[in-house]
């Protein structure tokens, strides 16, 4: 089986270096690009199946680098985990803006980042395709063309909001708790600590872009949320 390709976007050769070390050691390719220029080059030339940004670089910086990967038709479906350093605002980075898909925070385990890694495969390679639209309200869902839109308007979403919105719509009502949630989409090993703000972040994110069917996804108090379908 052909190995999966990762592109590392980091200026700071030692953690590069570790970062591509553990990944090759687990089994994928990598590519690094020690400035956001760099990254972007490699993106025009090569295809990746998974973005490692970090967020300071020289020049271009890893937001911006994200900003334009989403924008970028041909390359948005790509995963993007930024890098960031304690204290960046991990709002901005998963947000609406930028739409990465996730993040480590600096110093990390490399273990974790691995198992993180495969994590994103993992979903990217199980997307189950549906061939039907979900139409609730001014909400539309395909399944089979992995698009939002509202009133026929199409919306982007960064690959783990679109997760959470089809993940809540097949639960068909059920109300689903954080932790659930973390399991489903981020399939975080038991042994990583599990943010559950994670799931909170990306829930903010996702109502803001579905605007005014941003309802339908209804906080239960303490617990988790659910789907709401009713007109
Ligand atoms: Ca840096």
């Amino acid at each position: 089986m052909e190995k999966k390709k990762i592109l590392i976007v980091e200026d700071e050769r030692d953690i590069a270096q570790l970062i591509q070390y553990n990944l090759e050691k687990a089994g994928y390719a990598c590519e690094v690009a020690m400035t956001g220029e760099a990254g972007l080059a490699a993106l025009a030339k090569y295809v990746f199946n998974l973005i490692l940004l970090d967020v300071m670089l020289p020049g271009v910086d890893g937001l911006e680098v994200c900003r334009r990967i989403k924008q970028n038709p041909k390359l948005q479906h790509v995963p993007v985990m930024m890098l960031t350093a304690k204290g960046e605002e991990v709002d901005r980075i998963v947000g609406l803006e930028l739409g990465a898909d996730d993040y480590v925070v600096k110093p990390f385990s490399p273990r974790e980042l691995v198992l993180r890694v495969k994590a994103i495969i993992r979903r990217m390679d199980g997307k189950v395709s549906f061939s039907e639209i979900l139409h609730v309200g001014d909400l539309a869902v395909d399944f089979s063309k992995i698009q939002v839109s509202i009133k026929n308007k199409l919306i982007h979403l960064a690959s783990k909001e679109y997760e959470l919105l089809t993940t809540l719509i097949k639960a068909k009502g059920r109300v689903l708790s954080r932790e659930q949630l973390l399991d489903a989409i981020w399939g975080y090993d038991e042994a990583i600590e599990i943010q559950t703000r994670t799931v909170d972040v990306h829930i903010r994110t996702l109502r803001k872009k579905l605007k005014d069917e941003a309802m339908r996804i209804v906080t239960v108090k303490g617990y988790g949320y659910r789907f709401n379908t009713e007109e």
